[in-house]
């Protein structure tokens, strides 16, 4: 391989979705106008995950609270829309455009980051490949933002080979063979891709037959109680940060059944009422009303194989239990994208201070905006700003149920943290905070309870956070 290209920058990002794009945009605050900055992907153009993820995906919350810094949409939609990711990847751009005029972003896509090394001089040096060459940049800062390892699936492999195992990638492709066939559909996962991939195929043909086999199965939030329409806004729902700071004040490190049969209670919605796993997906009623009244069966468990016997082929559950399936069947992969790749656990910030991280599987929630960090960083306050990190890839392997409750704790936690360092205008300009959908009254009346109770509630989530550390040697 040759090194080529060694190229001087003031700012190198590795990882252009949205939480790089975030960084991307606090660095416009910052850097002096016409600063150079190398924006590295191994994908082909910048937007991450949603360049290659299934097409028929929906944000779960309405677009305007998923932005890019304080950046305005160019959609002229309802408030309530749900974007797509044509539409997604079109904002991203256009976020780009907006920073370009104020600095020279370098993109080097289908660059992969192998590694990097920080100089005496506080240059880091950062080494990328891509297809034929190796190239060494020299920034004066480095920020990665790689995201949560987020690959389109692969398709399940099984025993038999009677069936059509597909990823929901391949569905638009095949859709019309797929009804055409008129074989029964199994959708194997029971989180946002497959209530995305059942409602999807019911809206094209609400006869198809579609079976859902849900493992454990998943509950989500309803949109409607967190993103309450119309006026209905003005005095029902339940802010995000509200239900948040419950849940974490419930949490005590032990008592994930209490904390979700809290949830289950009050907040959220699922096609099997003994559903345990939460990811902090977002459903509406009506959403879940299509899934449920037009799927045929609902099995909660999870398929492990197809497996032919004689003249007979039968799908075989973790469980022990077996039944029949067609020949010619469509099994599709949604078994889930989130936290189950190796990306590795690494520190949020170098020993020198001009290297961050914004690993997604140590802060879930607060750094998959990738909004936060950056702005620490560029004050020159990172290395004064204790944020507690969690392995939560080894967190959810120990204990699944507890994983969403650490990770709202440990935002919650942080938040207060970075408070003392932020200026409440950086805070403010955060507009993928989803309590942004409500009014100004009610944003500021959530906000002001939760600082109140600061000294109390930051003394009870450090004190759960340690223990779940304590507890699965994290
Ligand atoms: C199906 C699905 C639906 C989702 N829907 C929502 C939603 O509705 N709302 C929401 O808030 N969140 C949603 N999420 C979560 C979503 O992933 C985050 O909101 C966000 O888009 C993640 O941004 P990111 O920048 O952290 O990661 P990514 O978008 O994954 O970007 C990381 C980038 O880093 C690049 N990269 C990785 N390693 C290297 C390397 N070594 N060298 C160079 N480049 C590298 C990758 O190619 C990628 O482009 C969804 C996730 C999935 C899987």
């Amino acid at each position: 391989m040759i090194v080529d290209n060694i190229e001087n920058v003031d700012l190198c990002i590795v990882g252009a979705g949205l939480a790089g794009l975030n960084a991307l945009y606090a660095a416009k605050q910052y850097l002096p106008k016409n600063a150079t900055v190398a924006l590295v992907d191994k994908r082909e153009s910048i937007g991450g995950m949603w360049n290659d993820t299934y097409d028929y995906v929906r944000l779960h919350q309405p677009y305007k609270q998923f932005t890019i810094g304080n950046m305005k949409w160019g959609l002229d939609r309802h408030e309530s829309y749900l974007a797509d990711r044509h539409e997604i990847l079109a904002h991203f751009k256009r976020c780009v455009s907006e920073v370009e005029q104020h600095l020279t972003v370098i993109p080097l896509m289908q660059h992969s980051y192998l590694s990097h090394d920080s100089q005496d001089d506080g240059i880091v040096q950062v080494r990328l490949a891509s297809k034929e060459t190796t190239r060494q940049i020299h920034a004066k800062k480095l920020i990665k933002s790689v995201g949560f390892g987020i690959e389109p699936s692969q398709v399940l492999a099984f025993s038999s080979d009677k069936v059509h195992s597909i990823t929901p990638e391949q569905i638009p492709q095949n859709q019309q063979h797929i009804i055409d066939s008129n074989k029964p559909i199994y959708i194997v996962g029971g989180g946002k891709t497959a209530m995305d991939t059942a409602h999807y195929l019911l809206q094209a043909n609400p006869q198809l037959p579609i079976h859902l086999i849900i493992g454990k199965g998943t509950y989500f939030l309803n949109r409607d109680i967190m993103f309450p329409p119309g006026l209905d806004k003005y005095w029902k729902g339940t802010t995000s940060l509200d239900m948040m700071t419950q849940c974490a004040t419930l949490f005590n490190g032990d008592n994930e059944a209490e904390v979700t049969q809290f949830v289950k209670s009050k907040y959220a919605l699922s096609p099997h009422k003994d559903a345990q796993q939460f990811l902090l997906g977002l459903l509406s009623q009506s959403e879940l009303d299509i899934v449920t009244q037009g799927c045929k069966t609902i099995v909660r468990d999870y398929l492990d194989d197809i497996k032919d016997n004689g003249d007979e082929t039968r799908l075989c559950f973790r469980s022990g239990e077996t039944q029949p399936i067609e020949s010619g069947a469509w099994i599709i992969n949604c078994t889930g994208y989130l936290l189950n790749s190796d990306v590795q656990s690494e520190q949020y910030h170098s020993q020198c201070g001009n290297v961050i991280s914004i690993n997604n599987s140590d802060n879930p929630l607060l750094f998959s905006s990738g909004y936060f960090l950056p702005h620490v960083f560029f004050q020159d306050k990172i290395k004064d700003t204790p944020l507690l990190s969690i392995d939560h890839v080894a967190l959810k392997k120990a204990n699944a149920e507890a994983f969403p409750f650490v990770a709202m704790t440990q935002l919650l936690y942080n938040f207060y943290t970075l408070m003392d360092k932020l200026p409440l205008k950086v805070i403010d300009q955060f507009h993928a905070n989803f309590d942004k959908w409500y009014p100004l009254h009610r944003q500021l009346f959530g906000f002001t309870k939760f600082m109140i109770n600061k000294k109390k509630n930051k003394k009870h989530f450090e004190s759960s956070l340690l223990r779940v550390k304590e507890k699965y040697n994290l």
